[in-house]
Order: structure tokens, then sequence, then C-alpha cells
């Protein structure tokens, strides 16, 4: 590991002020952090500790808005009564998320802003990877492609977002409150992540030294009657080959309202606008999901690793509809 100096802010203001600066990351939970120092794959000159400084509170309001404090642990939103009952697409997404250890100390900030599990990315011995060495290129082009992006890749990166829960935040149309040295804005959570393009190393629109301080969710028929399905490798501790996240309001047998989301397919947390809209005003029957499940590849670009992924993303969203749209 290379050498930083550990800050420990008083306060949140001085937090975003030492983060500002160029060469330093915050660390809060710390289990993506952690790898990152150890692998010599980030080597910040300053580490800012953000224990004990932010919100970890859970809470749902009166009007039944979840509103979830940056430093809130996944395992205490996944086991959290109200969560499960109201949002259960989050509580799904963060059950079937790394391992209980991890849980118990990652927060939901981190989680929103963990790294990519590009194999390539990870590996200190590649130098070829345009998200760590700008114009280094892009070792995965022509590698192994089994678990990365068909949807937002550019030329120069294909590397898939990893987090769950984002999937299912991103289908609730949920909300981040960011601050920075400049003070506090408001984020739809599609906005926050920008697509590779030709720079892959700017995940977010995060200004430096911005860190999440909560995550708010609309409350809707949509998220009370929702769920995540999550295919992997093997069937714990496993990162998503596909995902959806499906929320459905149905009444009378008929959709009126949809939010659908997919994970390990995206190079950031792939809302599916064009199979919501094929969902909304339909019968909720199979066909209505087979037909609304082709639109969710428009614009897959695959690799010869992951020419499977097509077929495999309609599949999972058509069973995740049908255990959504069946309980309805
Ligand atoms: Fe790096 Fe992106 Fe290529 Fe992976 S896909 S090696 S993260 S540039």
């Amino acid at each position: 590991m290379y050498p930083f100096i550990l800050e420990r802010p008083r306060d949140v203001a001085a937090a975003t002020r030492l983060g500002s600066a160029d060469s330093a990351v915050y660390i809060a939970g710390g289990t993506d952090m952690m790898q990152l120092l150890t692998d010599e794959i980030l080597h910040p000159d300053h580490l800012v500790a953000l224990d004990g400084l932010l919100d970890a509170r859970i809470e749902v309001t009166p009007d039944g808005t979840l509103r979830l404090g940056g430093a809130a642990r996944m395992s205490d939103i996944a086991d959290d009564p109200d969560v499960a009952a109201v949002f259960p697409v989050v509580a799904e997404a963060l059950l079937l998320s790394a391992s209980g250890q991890v849980r118990n100390m990652a927060s939901i900030g981190g989680n929103l802003l963990q790294r990519t599990r590009c194999p390539y990315f990870r590996d200190p011995g590649v130098h070829a990877c345009n998200k760590r060495y700008p114009g280094a290129g892009c070792a995965a082009m022509d590698g192994a492609t089994r678990t990365l992006a068909v949807l937002g890749t550019s030329p120069h990166c294909i590397a898939t977002s990893a987090s769950d829960v984002a999937v299912a935040l991103m289908a609730l149309s949920a909300q981040v409150h960011v601050l920075g040295a400049h003070g506090e804005r408001v984020l739809a959570l599609d906005e926050l992540y920008r697509l590779p393009g030709d720079t892959p190393q700017i995940e977010t629109v995060l200004e430096p030294g911005e860190l999440i301080t909560s995550v708010v969710v609309p409350p809707t028929p949509a998220a009370r009657n929702s769920s995540y399905l999550k295919v992997r490798d093997r069937v714990s501790f496993e990162f998503a080959l596909t995902s959806a996240a499906v929320g459905l309001d149905v009444a009378d047998g008929v959709i009126r309202a949809a939010g659908v989301a997919m994970g390990g397919v995206g190079t950031k947390p792939w809302r599916m606008p064009l199979v919501e809209e094929a969902l909304i005003g339909r019968p909720a029957t199979a066909q209505t999901y087979r037909d609304a499940a082709q639109h969710a590849t428009e614009g897959a670009v695959t690799r010869e690793g992951n020419r499977f992924k097509p077929e495999l993303m309609k599949r999972t969203l058509v069973r995740a509809l049908h255990v959504v749209g069946g309980r309805a």
C-alpha cells in the first residue's frame, strides 16, 4: 500500500474542504476503498475519514417518503421493517449484495459510489485501463467480457456499474442530496452517473469534495409493489450478470405505472423508459411482459464473451415482471 495521510476532520464542512484537494479521497465504511488501497489501484495522498460525521438515520416520513442518511449501513436498511414493507425492491437488492459482513460495514453513500469490478481495472498488473490511466487503452475490449457492460459503452470503456441497490433506487426515481464546499444540491440518481464516453475516469457529476449526505425515495404504489431479481454465476457474494428492479402499480388488471431498471448490463445503473412505456396502460399479462422486454436491449453492443446478455436480460426482466405483476 502506498503511504498516505489519514485526515480526521471535526465536521462535515471540514471534510468537504479536505476532500476538495486534488489527491484526496473519502473513506466511510471502507469496504471498497480498502480493497482499492491494498491492491494499489488508488494511491491518494490524503484519506479523509467520514466515520461519525454523516447522518446514518433511516426514516419513513409521515407522507411515506423514504430518507436514508448517507452513512446508513446496508444491513440496517435491509433489516428495517418499513423499508421491507413499503420499498421491498430496496431491501431485496441490499440482501442480494455482497456478504453479511460487508453489509454490516458499508454505507449507502459508499455503495452508490463504489468503483467498477472490471477485472482489468482491479488488476494492478494491467496498465491498459483508461479509467486508471487516461489514454492508456482498454484491456477489456479484446479480453474477458462475461461480466462487462452492453449498454452505455464507448470505444474507451465497457466497465459495468456494480451496485445492486443503485438499480433499485433508479427504478424508484430516487434523488441524492450532495454537499460540497459550495453548499448542497439535489440530483436525480440518474443524473449522478456519467457515461464513459472518452473520459471514463470521470464516473459521476460530483465536484471535487462533494459527498452524498442522503438518499430520498418518493412513495408510490409501484414502490410498494416492487422486487429485485439478480442472476449471477454463484448464489452468494457475487456481482450480477443481469438484474432487474421492477415496480408496478396494477389496478383492475391494468398497469397504471411502472418503474424498471436493470443492473449488470450498463456502464451505469440502467433505467428502462421504453420498457416502462410499453407496460403502462396494458393488461398485466405474460404477453405484455414479453412485448415490453423486447425494448430492454435496444442499443445493446455485445462482444464475444457477453453475447448471451441481451437474451438473458429479456428473460430476467420477464421473470421479474411476473413476480411483481402476479402479486398486484
Ligand atoms: Fe479500464 Fe474500463 Fe477498460 Fe475496464 S473496461 S479495462 S475499467 S477502461
